[in-house]
């Protein structure tokens, strides 16, 4: 701890992320408050959480709010509320540095943008800028903190020029204030330490807000007539007097526990965007009341856009937890399953033990009665979606919701039938597994699908070439998810899933005569390849190519073997098979040759030169590409001869 001022240097991406946020939200200044505000009652539900355990925290002071005070010739404006404070290490961790996943997602999010322009406030109105925002509004600010169990306080200073101060300070009690040395302002801009610019902005932003945001303000109060003063000719010298009052900007309305019917659309819109910083409308919400055992209300939102962290294994679930209007916890995940973490909103259980934490949230029955009822209710809720509102919802999250698939067993049908995918039949409309069922063949009995990472690699894969002949669809799935969903899920509706490049499927086999006639040279390409194919067959699935690479039933696909390498993983050792066109003139080019001469050096070229092109033919690279074109390059002059 130190007694003197000490001066320190703002981390690098603290100073890019501010200057970022001065920049592109110049025309959105007035979120800062709501970021402030946001950060003291965030302070003051950590500390009545912290309090119950510990009661002795809170001591006297426990009418929690949130004052805001604004000097307008001094031109400043203070935030200050009695939540848990910070200690001077805690400031130099949450002050100095970017350790929230938010930011931190949002830095890597908008690292890899080259024109930094783009960074709309929309876009970072998904992180929640945070305390950082203050300097679009200030020149200098000052953040005086004293932690719940501390005796001495903390000052920290910054002009948001790279540097912060930071030294020992007093505050009266607990708690943080912040104090802003504003801009100077243009004309048209607003004033914000003027009364009603301040009482628009929190109404406006922050009215759900659970603790009273206070401000004293003066006003002119009539006199009684019996105590008005009067001048020696008797009128009276002043009907009014000025007194200062508090009064409270928010109104703290908790939505989630009212009915229905009595939720403006706007209510419930602007809920969402206090809730969770997006600064578009949701998608969509659902209001919940259960009465009976399992008593609660629940107000749920989904976004209209997936969050840029979505898959980021540390991203915050959005539900919080609530018990009769008292907050337990944010990021609540015992609540709703991984699959639809992006979902936003509140649950209010009356019967919550107050006590509880985390770790035995899990265990918790009522807790979990309330999760298989919200899980219920948000399925049947995506099952009513019309289906162009659906579309929308499946592009932005239907990447996370596939892979309930194979992680929640009771709920797998469901989700089954919520997914889309792209076919072979209607390459620019997803369908679902029921659509398929329908436009299945009568003679048809598998469900076919391929997987991969290229969509266009997928739609022209040679291994679906007899399959699109006989007009069989075939489901085509780019996401990693989905080599996991195929695992999981083996049939639908009675059908097995069968994947397009494994095993034997369901088409007319080679005709034997065929098959006998190619038996020698299929040999000699097996001995040439023998280190990387397991066998060499003729294929019934290719028509117009000349060859292409399958596996057997239970061996990887060439998608999930890309995806464990990727992922620094060996995959198993598995070799696959080159399956050869026996209805390709090529083919019947090069047995001749063979039954001609079996000495002749160009074989064993021709023997390579078919797997480099059944390895290209699904988008991967051929083992020695050099020596695949030079041979290509003779193969043209011969030809072209
Ligand atoms: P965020 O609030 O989104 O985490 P901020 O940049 O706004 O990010 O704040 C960083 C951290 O600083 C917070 O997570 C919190 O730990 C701390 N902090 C900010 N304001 C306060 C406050 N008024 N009281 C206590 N801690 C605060």
């Amino acid at each position: 701890m130190a007694g003197k001022k000490e001066t320190h240097q703002l981390k690098t991406e603290v100073q890019q992320m501010l200057d970022l946020i001065i920049n592109s939200l110049y025309s959105h200044q007035e979120i800062f408050l709501r970021e402030l505000i946001s950060n003291a009652s965030d302070a003051i539900d950590r500390l009545r959480f912290k309090a119950q355990l510990e009661p002795d925290i809170l001591g006297e002071d426990t009418e929690f709010n949130i004052k805001i005070a604004s000097d307008g010739i001094k031109n400043t404006l203070t935030v200050s509320d009695n939540g848990i404070g910070m200690t001077y290490d805690e400031i130099m961790e949450n002050i100095g540095t970017i350790a929230k996943s938010g930011t931190a997602g949002f830095m890597e999010a908008i690292a890899h943008l080259n024109d930094k322009s783009v960074v709309s406030p929309e876009l970072i109105g998904q992180f929640g800028v945070g305390f950082y925002s203050a300097f679009i509004v200030a020149e200098k600010v000052t953040l005086i903190s004293r932690a719940a169990d501390s005796e001495t306080a903390t000052c920290w200073t910054s002009t948001g020029d790279g540097t912060y101060t930071i030294e020992e300070a007093a505050r009266d009690a607990r708690g943080t204030t912040v104090i802003l040395d504003l801009k100077k302002k243009e004309k048209s801009e607003p004033d914000f330490t003027d009364e009603l610019t301040i009482r628009q902005i929190v109404k406006r932003h922050s009215d759900f807000v659970n603790y009273p945001i206070v401000m004293d303000v003066e006003r002119d109060e009539p006199i009684p007539e019996n105590e008005q003063l009067k001048d020696e000719a008797g009128k009276t010298i002043g009907k009014t007097s000025r007194k200062v009052m508090r009064e409270t900007l928010n109104s703290m309305k908790a939505i989630w526990t009212k009915d229905k019917k009595d939720v403006s659309a706007d209510e419930y819109e602007e809920f969402y965007k206090h809730l969770s910083h997006d600064w578009n409308a949701p998608m969509t919400h659902l209001h919940l009341k259960f009465e009976g055992t399992t008593e609660y209300d629940a107000l749920l939102y989904i976004p209209s856009q997936a969050p840029f962290d979505l898959f980021n294994p540390d991203m915050k679930h959005g539900v919080h937890l609530y018990c009769k209007r008292i907050f337990i916890m944010d990021n609540c995940r015992e609540l709703v399953p991984e699959y639809f973490r992006f979902i936003r909103g509140v649950v209010d259980a009356p019967d919550l033990n107050l006590n509880i934490s985390r770790e035995i949230l899990q265990q918790d029955r009522l807790v979990r009665n309330i999760r298989r009822n919200l899980v219920k209710k948000i399925f049947e809720h995506l099952e009513a979606m019309k289906s162009e509102t659906y579309m929308t919802f499946w592009n932005q999250f239907g990447q996370v919701l596939k892979s309930g698939i194979y992680t929640d067993p009771e709920n797998r049908k469901k989700i089954a039938d919520l997914a889309r995918y792209r076919t072979t039949r209607t390459e620019d409309k997803l369908i679902s597994f029921k659509d398929y069922l329908e436009h299945m063949q009568p003679d048809q009995k598998e469900i076919y699908y391929l997987t991969g990472d290229d969509m266009t690699a997928l739609i022209d894969s040679p291994l679906l070439e007899r399959l699109k002949e006989k007009g069989y669809e075939v489901l085509l799935m780019s996401d990693p998810v989905d080599e996991w969903v195929v695992q999981a899920l083996d049939e639908y509706d009675g059908k097995p899933l069968k994947s397009a490049e494994k095993g034997d499927i369901d088409l007319p086999q080679v005709d034997a005569e065929k098959q006998n006639a190619y038996a020698p040279l299929f040999g000699f390409i097996k001995s040439k390849l023998q280190d990387k194919v397991k066998d060499v067959k003729p294929s019934i699935r290719l028509k117009d190519s000349l060859a292409c690479l399958s596996g057997d039933s239970h061996d990887p696909s060439a998608y999930m073997e890309k995806l464990l390498k990727a992922a620094g993983r060996q995959p198993p050792q598995s070799k696959r098979v080159l399956e050869l066109n026996p209805d390709h003139p090529a083919l019947d080019y090069f047995r001749k040759l063979y039954e001609k001469d079996r000495n002749l050096p160009a074989l064993t070229d021709y023997s390579e030169l078919l797997l480099d092109m059944a390895v290209i033919g699904e988008g991967g690279k051929p083992e020695n590409p050099a020596r695949f074109s030079k041979l290509v390059g003779e193969l043209m002059a011969e030809a072209l001869k």
